[in-house]
C-alpha cells in the first residue's frame, strides 16, 4: 500500500509500506478514506518528544497518524460489533481490549496503551490502509449519521477540546481564557459558551483564527501584541476563573498561570517539552488547580454525538483545506507553517 512514512523530522514521504495484517482475532483493517494532521503530530515533525526519546532520523520508520476514518475490509474472529462494509473512525490510540481500564475506563488509561503513528508499535492511518487491534472498544461505527468532518474531528480534536473545557470548572456567568485557535481551541470556544461562560476570551498570535474566534462569540487578542494584558485588564485585573490551554507552544503554556483569576482552574492538553515548566509560586499564591491529561477519547462520544445531531455544537469551517495522500508532504509543510487561513487539513485517501 501506499502510506505517509515517518523518515525524520520534517521529512514526511508518500512511499510504499507493508499492507497491515490482522495483529489480534479482534483488529480490523480498515480501508482509509479520510484522515487528518493533528497538532501534536507537529513534535514529531519538529524533532521534539511526544513523551518518548525526541524524533531523529535514526527513529525506524513508521506510517503516521492518529486521526482516520474508513470502511472495514477485514474482521478478526472475535470482533461483536463491527462487520465489513461499515463505516467507522477510530479513537486515537488502542488499549489492550481485555482490562478493567479498556471495558470500563477507555483504551488511553490501559497500561499497554498504543497511540496510532507516533511510533513503529502501532501504524497510523494517514495511510490506505490500517489495522485497528480491539475494534470493539476503540472504535465508532458513523454508518449514515455524521459528516468526515464530524467523524474526523471525533478521532481526537472535538473530543480532546471537549475534555480539556469540562475540566477548566466553566461555570454559567464565568470568565473563560481558550489560549490557542487551532482546531482544538476553536471548538473549546464554542463548547465554553455551550457550557455557559458568559465572556471567552481568545488568544493566537494568527489574526485569521482570532478571526474565527470572534465570529463564534469570543473576544480575541494577539498574544504578541499585549495580549495576555489586554485580558487582566478586561477582568479588572483579575485573569479568567477557568483557562483552557489547547496548543502545547512553549509560549502559550507560560502564559497559562497569569491568566487565572486567585481560585481559578487550569486545564491543559497541549503535550508539554522538557523545557515546559510551571511555576509552583503562581499555583500556591493564586489558589490555582491545575489539571493535565491525556483525552480518554471514548468516553467522550455519548455527550458529543448528541451535540452534533441536535445542531447545538457545530465546529463549521474548521477544514480549511484539502490534500490527496500524495501530497502528505506538502500538506504537513503547510500545516507546520501556521499560515494565515490554515487551520485544519484533511487528507483524502479514496
Ligand atoms: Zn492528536
Ligand atoms: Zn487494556
Amino acid at each position: 500500500m501506499k502510506a505517509l512514512v515517518f523518515n525524520g523530522p520534517r521529512d514526511i514521504r508518500y512511499e510504499s509500506f507493508a499492507d497491515p495484517e490482522l495483529l489480534t482475532h479482534n483488529s480490523v483493517i480498515l480501508k482509509v478514506t479520510k484522515c487528518s494532521i493533528c497538532g501534536s503530530d507537529l513534535h514529531m515533525y519538529h524533532g521534539e518528544t511526544l513523551g518518548g526519546a525526541p524524533y531523529t532520523a535514526d527513529t525506524p520508520k513508521f506510517c503516521t497518524g492518529h486521526e482516520f476514518i474508513g470502511e472495514v475490509v477485514e474482521a478478526g474472529k472475535d470482533v461483536r460489533t463491527f462487520k465489513v462494509g461499515d463505516k467507522a473512525l477510530a479513537a486515537g490510540g488502542a488499549g489492550c481490549g481485555k482490562c478493567v481500564a479498556c471495558l470500563t475506563g477507555g483504551p488511553m488509561k490501559c497500561a499497554n496503551v498504543h497511540v496510532f503513528g507516533i511510533g513503529p508499535e502501532l501504524q497510523g492511518g494517514q495511510a490506505e490502509y490500517v489495522c485497528v487491534p480491539n475494534a470493539d472498544t476503540v472504535m465508532l461505527n458513523t454508518q449514515g449519521e455524521l459528516s468526515d468532518e464530524h467523524a474526523l474531528l471525533l478521532t481526537d480534536a472535538m473530543t480532546t477540546a471537549y475534555f480539556g473545557v469540562t475540566r477548566a470548572d466553566i461555570k454559567p456567568g464565568g470568565n473563560v481564557v481558550v489560549v490557542g485557535l487551532g482546531p482544538i481551541g476553536l471548538i473549546g470556544v464554542e463548547l465554553a459558551l455551550l457550557l455557559g461562560a458568559a465572556r471567552v476570551f481568545a488568544l493566537d498570535p494568527v489574526a485569521s483564527r482570532r478571526a474565527m474566534a470572534e465570529k463564534l462569540g469570543a473576544v480575541a487578542f494577539d498574544p504578541t501584541n499585549d495580549g495576555v494584558a489586554h485580558v487582566l485588564e478586561a477582568t479588572n485585573g483579575r485573569g479568567a476563573e477557568s483557562v483552557f490551554e489547547a496548543s502545547g507552544a512553549s509560549a502559550a503554556i507560560a502564559s497559562v498561570l497569569p491568566l487565572t483569576a486567585w481560585g481559578g482552574t487550569a486545564s491543559f492538553i497541549g503535550i508539554p517539552q522538557p523545557r515546559d515548566q510551571l511555576s509552583m509560586r503562581l499555583i500556591m499564591m493564586k489558589n490555582i488547580t491545575v489539571r493535565g491529561g491525556i483525552c480518554q477519547v471514548t468516553q467522550t462520544w455519548p455527550q458529543l454525538m448528541p451535540l452534533l445531531q441536535q445542531g447545538r455544537l457545530k465546529t463549521a469551517g474548521l477544514f480549511s483545506h484539502h490534500f490527496k495522500l500524495s501530497e502528505g508532504a506538502e500538506a504537513f509543510r503547510l500545516f507546520d507553517s501556521r499560515d494565515e487561513g490554515v487551520i485544519k487539513i484533511m487528507v483524502d485517501v479514496d
